[in-house]
């Protein structure tokens, strides 16, 4: 059943899996210190992999503080303290993430080719977008300027539980929320009765297990379909 839509209707787009590659952010992450380290990738991931296991919780996720981890896991000696930027005399931390941004610059795939596609259509067609990201705030920021490189800039609700009372109290009324976790959509609606969540199964599913209140789309091309904009 397509969404009914009204004029500037907001679209509410979740970041990473949904608009973000993540995964390949974090490959070419790995690639990119890997590389100036010499070292080899899987080195890294594990290093990663253990960075990760130190959080409570992975929305904690930081490059920032990976980093400080990942200098201090390799050259305890040099570096005494946590504190990299006073005590490491050859910044290997500012080189390092230096590094990482120019490395990810060159990256054009890590917005998704589909959401590149629509969010240009959705602003042309004058619907309006906000980004709705669940982390760190920094970190999701600096993947959020990966959107505007094209000047342009979007509302943006970031908050380390981005299903908070007071995030989801800022989504518009009559939003259309997209997202490729059902059971973040699920919650939602509980709250929110007046939104229009649609589940991005990435993973190409039969949509059997989605609730009859959700909408379901493989892929981002269908939700312009759903908005019966085509
Ligand atoms: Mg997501």
């Amino acid at each position: 059943m397509p969404i009914s839509t009204e004029q500037n209707q907001h679209i509410v787009l979740d970041v990473d899996r949904t608009t973000f590659n993540t995964d390949l952010y974090l490959r070419e992450i790995i690639r990119s210190i890997a590389c100036f380290l010499s070292q080899s990738d899987e080195a890294i991931e594990a290093k990663l992999e253990d960075y990760c296991h130190s959080l409570t919780d992975s929305t904690q996720f930081s490059l920032d503080d990976f980093i400080d981890y990942l200098i201090n896991n390799l050259f305890p000696k040099t570096v005494k303290t946590n504190d990299l930027e006073e005590n490491d005399p050859n910044g290997i931390k500012q080189d390092l993430l230096y590094f990482i941004q120019s490395w990810l610059i060159e990256e054009p795939k890590l917005i998704f080719p589909d959401a590149l596609v629509i969010l240009k259509e959705l602003r042309q067609l004058g619907f309006r977008i906000i980004f709705w990201s669940q982390g760190e705030t920094t970190h999701q920021e600096w993947k959020l300027s990966f959107f505007q490189r094209d000047g342009s800039h979007e509302l943006a609700l970031i908050a380390p539980d981005k299903l908070a009372n007071d995030v989801i109290e800022c989504i518009p009324p009559g939003a259309v929320v997209v997202d490729d976790k059902l059971p973040v959509l699920e919650q939602l609606a509980t709250i929110r009765s007046d939104l229009q969540p649609v589940w991005l199964d990435r993973l190409n599913g039969d949509g059997q297990n989605c609730p009859s209140h959700i909408h379901h789309i493989t892929d981002l091309n269908q939700l312009m379909t759903l908005l019966e904009v085509y």
